[in-house]
């Protein structure tokens, strides 16, 4: 299938080399041109926009930090509707404001281009191996047309609703996510202050029921001292505000979220905001004045 990629970082760059080894005829666009090489040499065609890369393709796929970049690179000056064909189907795998999903397909279906939301979990080590996670909201006809090439980048595709229904999915994975690496950093500080190895204490829980997959990943990270991103806290903090956003919009709370939040704005304010999200170990070691690992 001809399909358009538009967003080629951390995430997008190892998922648009799996849509080439699935057999798709790749057009690739990112601002940054070295991304643009990159998978050029990989077996892609490069373009010099967004409009250009749509040109002639049924599917166009985006994966951008948020809201305001997928307007632009969609409906901005150069964006990819200016080439997109009536019929054309966008599938935005960034994680943005389920408002704004809902405002971008809108504003897509005037021009007769259809929307699925698609936004993705399980980071840069997934998205190399092809096996993330994929929650889609939209028009369960066009999920059904359109899972095969959502496959070729993941083990797992989950219709979840109409369109905004796969943002407000991650927005909760999110949530988890934050909140389950700051009750790790919390307890690994604990240990530590109360004279207990914090790699004993991770052996030995992580298989009872405080074990999870976000504790496998971030908790070795975390003792060897390792803060390169992954998922960035600046990104982070983007999920979170819209979280709060969406909550506030649907009469909701998020306590817990907004104290992780805070966390996360301290931590931006220290420097650490290109930091992966498990830098918030770093936020306990400054309040209890302790280093969880040498
Ligand atoms: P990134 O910052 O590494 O990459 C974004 C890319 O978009 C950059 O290459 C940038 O040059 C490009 N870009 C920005 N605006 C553009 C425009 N208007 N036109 C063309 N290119 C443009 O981000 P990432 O880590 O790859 O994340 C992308 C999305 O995936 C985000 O929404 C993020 O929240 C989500 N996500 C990230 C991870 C992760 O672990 N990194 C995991 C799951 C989901």
């Amino acid at each position: 299938m001809k399909i358009a990629f538009i967003g080629l970082g951390i995430m997008g760059k190892p998922m648009a080399k799996n849509l080439l080894k699935a057999g798709h005829e790749l057009t690739v666009y990112d601002n940054n041109a070295d991304a643009i090489n990159e998978l050029v040499d990989a077996g892609a065609t490069g373009s010099e926009s967004s409009t250009e890369a749509a040109k002639g393709k049924e599917v166009i796929v985006t994966m951008l930090p948020n809201s305001p970049h997928v307007k632009a690179a969609l409906l901005g000056e150069g964006g990819a509707v200016e080439g997109a064909e009536k019929g054309a189907t966008v599938i935005d795998m960034s994680s943005i404001a389920p408002l704004a999903s809902r405002e971008i397909a809108y504003e897509l279906a005037k021009l007769g281009v259809n929307y699925l939301d698609a936004p993705v979990s399980g980071g840069e080590p997934k998205a190399v191996e092809g096996t993330l996670a994929v929650m889609v909201g939209g028009d369960k006809t066009l999920f059904d047309k359109y899972e095969s090439v959502i496959s070729a980048m993941a083990s797992s595709v989950t219709y979840v609703g109409e369109v905004g229904a796969g943002n407000v999915t991650k927005l909760a994975n999110q949530v988890i996510v934050a909140l389950n690496i700051a009750a790790m950093s919390e307890a690994l500080v604990l240990a530590k202050k109360a004279g207990v190895d914090p790699r004993s204490v991770y052996q030995a829980i992580r298989g009872g029921l405080a074990g999870s997959t976000v504790l496998d990943a971030k908790a070795p990270m975390v003792l060897e001292r390792n803060f390169e991103p992954g998922f960035r806290i600046d990104l982070h903090i983007k999920d979170l505000c819209n979280a709060m956003d969406t909550s506030h919009g649907v009469g909701s709370q998020l306590p817990l979220t907004s104290q992780v939040l805070e966390m996360m704005y301290s931590l931006r304010e220290d420097g650490h905001g290109s930091c992966d999200h498990d830098a918030l170990a770093l936020y306990y070691e400054k309040l209890t004045n302790t280093q969880i690992a040498e």
